[in-house]
């Protein structure tokens, strides 16, 4: 069918149910890939019922479904393409509760996680996660992708998060599994195949997520380091001290720093000498005083054992924020290498080290020019590496850095994708790299929940 002919087939099909057509996405911004909106057709329920109808008119004339949230995906997972349909959550931005003595809330899927630190600070909490694409993804793209980020090595990632969850299987059936508590020993837990399926297994449209005490006093500082080595030392002695608790370390090696440093006009002069790394700390502790004090307490100690190459306390929040920009904001390096091979790997931390090593020995065999830019979530073994060319349109050389970016990871004990997914984009890696017995018990769960292979069809797992 095409895209005319869906839009026009959907429209009417139910009170609750909105339908943008070709000329309704034409201007619109299609979100992290360009061809998000490749299937020119999208629907958008405002209700769980009205994705059921959706879902179940799709079964019944073959029509491929692309679930969407914010499209902030890295991995191409909500790709779409001519004769599809895009199921956005774009519509279901209610939050229904946030509970303050549960310490829950529950929302729709298509809530932004902004959306949801916003209503959940106004009671003094916050959902223990945050992404540098807080103003657009959603809890559903971020349960789909089960996402990292900042505070992973302390909460774990969304799975950890989700108590409850809804969602519409492939065959319009509404899974209502919307639990409140920590605790439930009853089987299988089934949410949690949803979780991370990245769109696979059905849309999600309900969660329950648990929330924390807000620790709102903070300091912040940029160390010099000579590796991950001493950025997990410094870690370890921060998480050791009494009164604080760690709430962000992110390293970021020196060809990245510089260059991020230079599109933000900060100066990192003091850092030239040792330091091949620099690592971003904040802490927080019970008052802005108290923060400040306990930061450098640690940090004079540790600058005397020699742990660090130099290092800058943030002085005012306008200091922080850029402090943080310079980690976070990282499409300098897609302006610059348009299309430059990029991933997303967990190694685990005390191997950080040789694996940079290695991995810039393999891509100079490859080609002695490249140098990758390399940063990441390090206190859980995150690594973001992006290749510095972005004219790489052989295939055999696109293999090549792959297999030098993700040989030996998954018998390290990492992973060859950590926190983005594996979508369009990283088929490559998961069919080579992921764990076989894994890769095929996956293939039989989407035969069991989408045996017409209506959802997500060509992206993971490659049915
Ligand atoms: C600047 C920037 C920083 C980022 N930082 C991080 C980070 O630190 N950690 C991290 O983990 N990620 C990060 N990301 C990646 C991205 O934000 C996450 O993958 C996020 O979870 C995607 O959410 P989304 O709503 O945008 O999903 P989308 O991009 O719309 O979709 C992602 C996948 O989920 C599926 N999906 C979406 N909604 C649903 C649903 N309701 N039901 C079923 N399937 C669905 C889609 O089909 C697709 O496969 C970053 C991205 C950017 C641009």
């Amino acid at each position: 069918m095409t895209a005319d002919e869906i839009h026009a087939a959907l429209r009417g099909l139910h009170a609750e149910l909105t339908v943008l057509g070709p000329d309704d996405l034409k201007g619109r911004d299609p979100g992290e890939h360009p061809q998000n909106f490749g299937a020119g057709v999208m629907a958008l329920p405002s209700s769980s019922a009205a994705a059921s109808a959706a879902i179940r008119w799709c079964g019944e004339n073959g029509v491929a479904i692309v679930p969407q949230g914010g499209r902030t995906g890295l991995a191409g997972g909500a790709v779409s393409r001519a004769g599809e349909l895009i199921l956005s959550t774009s519509r279901l931005t209610t939050i229904e509760k946030v509970d303050a003595a549960e310490r829950t809330a529950t929302v729709q899927a298509g809530v932004t996680l902004e959306a949801l630190q916003a209503a959940a600070a106004s009671l003094g909490l916050i959902p223990g996660i945050d992404l540098a694409s807080r103003g657009t993804a959603t809890i559903g793209g971020m349960i789909s992708t089960n996402a990292g980020g900042i505070l992973a090595f302390r909460n774990g990632v969304m799975r950890h998060l989700v108590l409850g969850l809804e969602a519409v299987l492939p065959d319009g059936t509404i899974v209502d599994d919307m639990t409140r508590v920590v605790k439930v020993s009853a089987g299988p837990d089934i949410k949690q195949l949803l979780i991370g399926a990245e769109g696979a297994y059905g849309f999600i449209t309900r969660a329950v997520i648990t929330l924390e005490a807000i620790r709102a006093f903070r300091a912040t500082a940029l160390l010099g380091v000579s590796g991950a080595g001493s950025a997990l030392a410094v870690i370890a002695r921060l998480e050791s001290e009494a009164g604080i608790s760690l709430e962000g370390a992110e390293l970021m090696w020196r060809r990245f720093y510089e260059r991020s440093a230079s599109v933000q006009g900060l100066h990192l002069g003091w850092l030239e000498g040792d330091a091949d790394a620099v690592l971003l700390v904040e802490i927080s502790a019970a008052s802005e005083a108290e923060a400040a004090a306990s930061l450098e307490g640690v940090l004079a100690e540790i600058w005397e054992r020699a742990t660090i190459a130099g290092g800058i306390i943030a002085q005012s929040h306008d200091q922080r924020r850029r402090f943080w920009a310079l980690r976070e904001q990282s499409e300098f390096i897609y302006r610059d290498f348009p299309d430059a091979p990029s991933y997303d790997v967990s190694i685990p931390p005390l191997a950080i080290d040789s694996y940079v090593a290695t991995l810039q020995r393999r891509l100079s065999a490859i080609d002695p020019d490249y140098r990758p830019f390399i940063y990441g979530h390090v206190a859980d073994g995150n690594l973001h590496i992006a290749i510095d060319r972005g004219d790489i349109d052989s295939e055999d050389r696109k293999r090549a850095i792959d297999d030098a970016v993700y040989e030996g990871i998954t018998s390290s004990g990492g992973s060859f994708s950590a926190e983005h997914g594996v979508g369009f984009d990283k088929r490559h890696g998961y069919l080579a790299h992921a764990n076989p017995t894994k890769v095929e018990i996956a293939r039989r769960l989407k035969q069991l929940f989408d045996p017409a292979n209506l959802f997500n069809p060509g992206k993971v797992p490659f049915t």
